[in-house]
């Protein structure tokens, strides 16, 4: 049932700057969002949530790379890589640990928790493809 939107609905708000969103016109049932590279569910486009008021949000590295995110409350289908930090965290003051994909093990974004919140998961969106399937 990790797919399933109702599951993350039931979960409630992932915090308490972070409200969850629908996505306008989507039966949450019949749309899943894969990794562009291989094609592993990664999460539910019904998932998503906004931070500041947006779901879509612009972050440069501390080396200059630029990512545009989009933000989700989960992505079950992808797995944490290395130990969680929040050295120059984008989203202050959670900590962010990289996400990669628990297919190929590309990366595809970033989890972010933080005491005020329950956390929540920015995924690169040119790594991903949101798509419907009967
Ligand atoms: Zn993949």
């Amino acid at each position: 049932m990790l797919f399933d939107a109702g599951d993350a609905a039931a979960d409630g708000a992932p915090g308490t700057h972070a409200t969850a969103g629908v996505v306008p016109g989507v039966d949450a049932r019949r749309w899943r969002l894969r990794c562009r590279g291989c094609g592993h569910v990664l999460a539910a486009p019904a998932w998503r949530v906004q931070i500041d008021g947006r779901e879509r949000h612009e972050r440069t590295n501390p080396l200059g790379l630029r990512f545009a995110l989009r933000l989700y409350a989960a992505a079950p289908g992808c797995r944490g890589s290395g130990a969680p930090s929040a050295a120059h965290s984008w989203f202050p003051p959670c900590a962010w640990q990289v996400l990669v994909c628990g297919g190929c093990g590309e990366h595809r974004g970033w989890r972010f928790d933080g005491a005020a919140t329950s956390g929540f998961v920015a995924l690169i969106i040119e790594a991903i493809v949101e798509e419907a399937y009967e």
